[in-house]
This record gives C-alpha cells, structure tokens and sequence, in this order.
C-alpha cells in the first residue's frame, strides 16, 4: 500500500484535520500523482457537511487536483514521468455501458466512482486531493499544458469542465444572452466561458461590490438581484440563464427574465429540492434543465481550449491548515473566486 497523508473530516460535525491514510498500491495501468495543488469547491463543504445525503467518513475532499506524474504502471500509454496531470470528481466508470461509450463517464449506467466520498468497485472508499498523492486509472487522468499557471489551472477540473459542458450542449454563444447567477468558483468560470464562445454576459449577484470584479472578468452587464428595479428592467431578457447558486433560493424572480423559448440551466445543488411553479415555465414556454460536471474527454477538450485561449481561475492561494477558515468565508460569498490549498503547506 501507499502512504498518504492529508486532511480529513472525521464526522459531519468535525472541522478538518491532518489524516494519515493508505491508497492502493500503482496496478498495471494507474498512475501515481504528486499532488500539488487542489482547489476548493463548494461541494466538498455540502458533502463533508452531509447537506446532501449521508457521506463516506473519515472523508478527505478534493476533486480540482493538478500535479505530477510520480510513478508509472507497467502498461501505462498517455503519461511519461513528471508529467503534468490532472484529476477531476471521477476516478472510474464501467466503461462498457452507452454513456461511458460515449465519453458520458459522468452518467455511467452502472455508477461512476467519485473522486472522494464514493467507492472502489472492490469496496475500499475514495480519497480526495486534499492530500499528497493519489493513485489514478490512467483513463481518468488528463494531461496539463505547461503553458499555463499550475494553481490557476486547479478549479477548471471541476468548476470550469461544469460550466463548459453545458454552454456547449445548449450551444450557447454569439447572438445569446447570456445571464450567470452567482458570482463564486463556477460563475467566474463561466463568465469567461461565455464570454469566449462570443455571448453577451450578465452577472446576477447578491454583493454589490462584486460588479467592479465581474466587469473585470469580461461580464458585459451587471445586476444587483436585491435592487426590484434593475431586475424588473431584465424581464424577457434573457436566452440562457446559468445557476451557480449553492444556497437554496427562490427561483421565481429569476425564471422571470427569461425571455420565450428560453432556458434555465441548474449546476448549482442547494440542499433542498427547488419549487418551480409551472405558469413560469409555461407562460413564455421556459425550460429549466441541469448539468453535472462532464466526461473525460470534454474534460480534456475544455483544457486544451484554456490552454489555446489562456483562460484559467482566479484564485486565492492558501494553506492547508487555512481550510476551515476558507469554508466559512466560502459560505459568505467572500473568495475572489476560488481557494486553491498549496500542498507544500501540508
Ligand atoms: P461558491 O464559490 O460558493 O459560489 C456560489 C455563489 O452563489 C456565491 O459566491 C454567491 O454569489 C451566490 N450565492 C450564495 N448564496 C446565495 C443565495 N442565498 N442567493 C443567491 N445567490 C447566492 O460555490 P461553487 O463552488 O461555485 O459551487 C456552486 C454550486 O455548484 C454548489 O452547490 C456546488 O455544489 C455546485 N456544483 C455543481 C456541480 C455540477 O456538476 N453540477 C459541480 C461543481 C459544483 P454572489 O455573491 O455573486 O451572489
Ligand atoms: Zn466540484
Ligand atoms: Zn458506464
């Protein structure tokens, strides 16, 4: 077995804590990552915190992990040693059903593994990027330019492919109106997703002082969604509307600037289920819809993409022991827009 070393929650109600642990030994085809960095994303606080359903304890979080490669299985094809490697929420699929054969790893019909919080097929539970190393499938690792900031890069393993994907499902770009609700790690993300594929951006927000930073990013227009007056000017507004929020929230006000036609699309998961009142789908024939993460190769197509088009995170560089602090200020809405733990600080 490998030795590893990282923080963990012990029980829901636990702030993290340094944790030492084991992962399976490198097999034929795994790789073995040095990690380096990870970025914090608000699902490691919902499922550490059992807002969504009981989960997996001790739990080691992290699923925005970059670092290089360490070690190499014998029949290993895509990596050399000391490549640079990423790692996003999934680290194995049945690989033989419709959706896996179609690069839909994140819908696999026999059950995706997670990378945390989840488990093996034989078993043995997962454990996240908040640690030193992890041992990976090759299949589910994806290759890193050198070309851009390493920390920087971290978040797009989960915040960017999440954002990404559906703006190219929907096909979203020149001539759409784009609005992105929530200003945190997905929504910078997708502000400058959208604002790549040539949509005009809207930043919907509860913090006022975020409309400096949003414009700064690329967003075209802001909205205040606490000012009536600005949001009632934004009715029918709207083709697509991308919700990052993670709190729960009335979504009510929001399917109200859609104009007909147009779509409302969930990535963010509140804890509780969202009421969606059928006159407000039906009076302008909305749709609302949901997108969770994406496949493997759409994970890599996104990062060639930011490599072409040098578009990373922004982000705030922290220490492992900063992490409770971080969870606290992520749940403010108070992070510039993402925290990523340096791993030399474990
Ligand atoms: P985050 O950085 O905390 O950003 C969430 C943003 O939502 C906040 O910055 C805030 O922006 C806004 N917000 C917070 N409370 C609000 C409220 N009560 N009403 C309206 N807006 C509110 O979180 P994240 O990491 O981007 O993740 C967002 C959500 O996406 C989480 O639920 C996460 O679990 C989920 N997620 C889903 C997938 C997927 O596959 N679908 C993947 C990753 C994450 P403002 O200050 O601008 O209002
Ligand atoms: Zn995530
Ligand atoms: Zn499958």
């Amino acid at each position: 077995m490998i030795q590893a070393k990282g923080y963990a929650a012990q029980s829901p109600t636990s702030d993290l804590a340094p944790w030492s642990f084991e992962r399976r030994e490198v097999g034929p085809n795994d790789v073995q990552i040095e990690i380096l960095y990870c970025g914090v994303c608000h699902s490691d606080l919902h499922q550490v915190r059992n807002e969504w359903s009981p989960g997996i304890f001790p739990m080691v979080p992290g699923h925005e992990i970059v670092g290089k490669i360490s070690k190499l299985g014998s029949g290993v094809k895509k990596f050399k040693l000391n490549d640079l490697a990423g790692v996003g929420c999934l680290v194995d699929s049945c690989r033989t059903c419709v959706n896996c054969k179609d690069g839909l790893e994140q819908h696999c019909q026999n059950g995706a593994v997670g990378t945390y919080n989840s488990k093996f097929k034989d078993g043995t539970p997962t454990y996240g990027g908040y640690s030193n190393n992890i041992v990976v499938h090759e299949d589910f690792v994806l290759h890193i330019s050198e070309k851009l900031s390493l920390p920087a890069v971290a978040p797009l393993l989960c915040a960017g492919i999440t954002t990404y994907s559906p703006l190219r499902h929907w096909k979203v770009g020149a001539g759409h109106k784009l609005g992105v609700i929530g200003l945190g790690g997905l929504g910078h993300m997708a502000v400058k997703f959208g604002v790549a594929f040539g949509a005009e951006v809207t930043v919907l927000s509860t913090s006022p002082q975020k409309e400096a930073a949003a414009k700064k990013l690329g967003a075209h227009k802001f909205i205040l969604t606490t000012d009536a007056m600005q949001m009632r000017k934004a009715r029918r507004y709207f083709d697509f509307m991308i919700d990052t929020v993670a709190a729960d929230h009335d979504v009510k006000p929001y399917l109200s600037l859609i104009r007909t036609n147009g779509t409302h699309i969930f990535v963010g998961i509140p804890p509780k289920p969202i009421e969606v009142p059928v006159f407000s789908l039906m009076n302008e024939r909305r749709s609302v819809a949901a997108s969770s993460i994406g496949g493997l190769p759409e994970t890599q197509e996104m990062l060639d993409f930011c490599a072409e088009n040098n578009i990373v995170s922004d982000i705030e560089l922290i220490n492992m022991n900063y992490i409770n602090t971080a969870y606290e200020r992520m749940l403010k809405g108070d992070v510039l827009y993402r925290f990523v733990i340096d791993m030399k600080s474990l």
